[in-house]
């Protein structure tokens, strides 16, 4: 019996040292101590042995056992340890390599271009000033001397929430509004979001940005429109620029304009960005239709004003020399990092 236990234990002892992961280990564990196992034979066997020799035995087999357990647990000890180092030497931290980078969020080109047109109009004393999206058909259209039959009206060009209600197809009602609450003098621009039913191109968007300029005051000219204008040019595109005022036709203006200004490309010589003419179009503006002001409860007799409106996209696509529209809107970050 002592002989058989001996060769039990050197046998699993020596099976443990060859042993080299943790399922051979299981594996040991289970074919010596296990409810089969070779030493659990032996205890069955013990019905064999005499009374008297039985303690003695029953040591030796629990000693046997112990012996085992203690090599099984120190080899699985040394695996994990080992393990553990291995996991270690794998993920070791290179402090040479260079750190991630954070994102920062970066200015779109409209509120850069916005930014800087703000800037030269407060810069002349202006007040920012905004006014709803989601504007009254009144505002949008009749006080700005639109009557109901105006092709302006129609349902292809403007998103009717209801038949009182739209998008505002323009940042002009803010002059309406503005002129309501406020007594002349008046000078502000505002700037926002305006939508028409356009379909989505290199030059167009159903949602684009617009800046308005409304100057309400006593003895407001022409010739104010065109310094002020004349000077907007200036500031934007370069001490060099020159204005061109072109008749044009407006219901809320009178006279009214469109506006070209030189080349800044190629300083009036013509080039790719001016298509050869040397100007290039930036806005539309006109004196205040006498019906405007009276239906804002302003007296065309006393008070005079004028009021512009240039698309911010225009300008961004000018001044950073954007070929298409749709890039402003998409949300590229390769795009948008560059500005
Ligand atoms: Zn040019």
């Amino acid at each position: 019996m002592k002989e058989k236990l001996e060769k039990i234990r050197s046998e699993a002892l020596a099976k443990i040292e060859e042993s080299l992961d943790m399922d051979k280990l299981n594996e040991i564990r289970v074919a010596y101590l296990g409810k089969k196992g070779e030493l659990t034979e032996v205890l069955k066997g013990m019905r064999n042995v005499s009374p008297e020799d039985r303690p003695k035995v029953g040591q030796m087999v629990n000693d046997t056992r112990a012996a085992i357990e203690a090599k099984l647990e120190e080899t699985k000890n040394a695996f994990a340890a080992k393990m553990r180092e291995e996991q270690l030497k794998a993920e070791v931290i290179d402090v040479t390599l260079p750190a991630k980078k954070t994102k920062v969020g970066h200015s779109h080109p409209n509120s850069v271009a916005l930014d800087e047109v703000e800037r030269i109009f407060i810069g002349m004393g202006y007040e920012v000033v905004e006014g709803p999206e989601v504007e009254y058909d009144y505002y949008n259209f009749e006080a700005l001397n639109i009557p109901a039959n105006h092709p302006a009206k129609d349902e292809q060009d403007t998103f009717y929430i209801n038949k009182d209600i739209v998008l505002r197809t323009q940042t002009s009602p803010v002059q309406v509004r503005t002129m309501e609450k406020q007594k002349p003098p008046i000078r502000v621009i505002a700037p926002g979001r305006v939508f028409r039913a356009d379909e989505v191109d290199a030059t167009h968007s159903p949602c684009f940005h617009q800046i308005e300029g409304l100057v309400i005051d006593k003895g407001i000219t022409f010739s104010d429109l065109k310094g002020t204008l004349a000077e907007f040019a200036k500031e934007l595109f370069g001490p060099e620029t020159k204005v061109k005022f072109r008749p044009h036709h407006f219901p809320f203006t009178e006279p009214s304009a469109e506006v070209d200004v030189t080349c800044f490309k190629c300083g009036g010589k013509g080039c790719r960005m001016c298509k050869g003419s040397g100007w290039i179009e930036i806005l539309g503006c006109g004196m205040v239709h006498p019906k405007v002001l009276r239906m804002s409860g302003i007296d065309p007799e006393e008070y005079s004003g004028f009021a512009f409106g240039v698309g911010l996209e225009r300008i961004a696509l000018l001044k950073y020399e954007i070929d298409d529209m749709r890039l402003m809107y998409e949300n590229d970050d390769r795009f948008l990092k560059q500005f």
